[in-house]
């Protein structure tokens, strides 16, 4: 059996780990980033966590063939420097050859939603298809895009504008995917909902909560609050025409919806259908449209293998 290490890197948490070449994972790791320090005091910590993850493999480490690299922020794949990344505060890193250098095997380096999106394909909700596109709905959307099990880089589909004139995005644009689809997207319209019903149903959940989460507008609709329900129902509206213009564009046999909306399950995925099938260009093979299922596995199963 062939291995590779798995490094995936988060704002909060970077997690290490050894995958077998069929993306099992037989040990892993975390340690807290703490990216207020150096890049290189990081960087140590990475490679302490890579070498207690593979101590605790139990394997031998001349089959350890490869390590991969997932991290957010605007990368340089080729070459394995990350360029810029805002929450991590990273400039000009050159984290992989750096770490190939002391750990003495090539080391990879991806974008983190494309490295978790492979990981799905691998060993996931998308398993054995030919082309998947896995989509993230948390603080922000998240798209990464694999074909015939290879990563499709830079597939940012999050700033597609979906209403013309829309919504102001972080971006600079107005409209985009993310502003409407994201968790953050979705709470927004809430908070908008509860100010203009401060004594709805909503609101009342809210304050009992003591905040606003993506739930909270399902909650309401829960206990049959007919305003909540309308605001569902506009959100997968947005979500089916971002998920229409991607079908019709790319024909992907696999839609996997990951991060924290969609933990709705089939209350959101089977509305969501349903719209897309009104909406998508006939004659195209209606995908699958699924949840996400390895959770932050896909993340350090997917960097792993994209060393391979
Ligand atoms: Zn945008």
């Amino acid at each position: 059996m062939k291995y590779y290490v798995g490094i995936d890197i988060g704002g909060t948490n970077i997690k290490t780990g050894v995958v077998t070449e069929t993306g099992e994972i037989v040990s892993e790791h975390s340690i807290p980033t703490r990216a207020e320090r150096s890049q290189n005091e990081v960087l140590k910590d990475i490679i302490a966590s890579v070498r207690e993850s593979v101590a605790g493999a139990n394997v031998n480490p001349d089959d350890i063939l490869a390590a991969g690299m997932g991290t957010p922020g605007f990368i340089d794949s080729k070459n394995g420097i990350v360029i810029y990344n805002n929450n991590l505060g990273w400039r000009d890193f050159r984290i992989a050859p750096e770490m190939s250098r002391v750990l003495g095997i090539p080391v990879t380096l991806e974008n983190d939603a494309d490295a978790a999106a492979l990981g799905e394909v691998i060993a996931g909700s998308a398993k054995g298809t030919k082309s998947a596109m896995i989509i993230t709905l948390g603080t922000g959307v998240g798209t990464g895009y694999v074909v015939d099990g290879k990563i499709v880089r830079g597939c940012e589909f999050g700033h597609m504008v979906i209403e013309f004139g829309g919504r102001r995005c972080t971006c600079g644009r107005k409209g985009c995917f993310e502003t409407y689809c994201s968790a953050t997207g979705l709470i927004n319209m809430t908070k908008e909902l509860i100010a203009q019903n401060p004594e709805g149903k909503t609101a009342l959940i809210a304050a009992k909560e003591g905040s606003v989460g993506g739930q909270t507008v399902f909650e309401a609709a829960d206990e049959g609050d007919r305003e909540a329900a309308e605001l569902i129902d506009r959100y997968i509206s947005y979500l089916a025409c971002g998920l229409v213009n991607l079908i019709n564009g790319l024909q992907p046999e696999t839609i996997s919806l990951g991060g924290g909306v969609a933990k709705q399950g089939e209350r959101l995925l089977k509305p969501l259908r349903q719209k897309v099938g009104l909406e998508i260009y006939e004659g195209i093979t209606f995908p699958k449209i699924v949840n996400c299922t390895l959770g932050y596995k896909a993340g350090l199963i997917g960097a792993a293998l994209s060393a391979r």
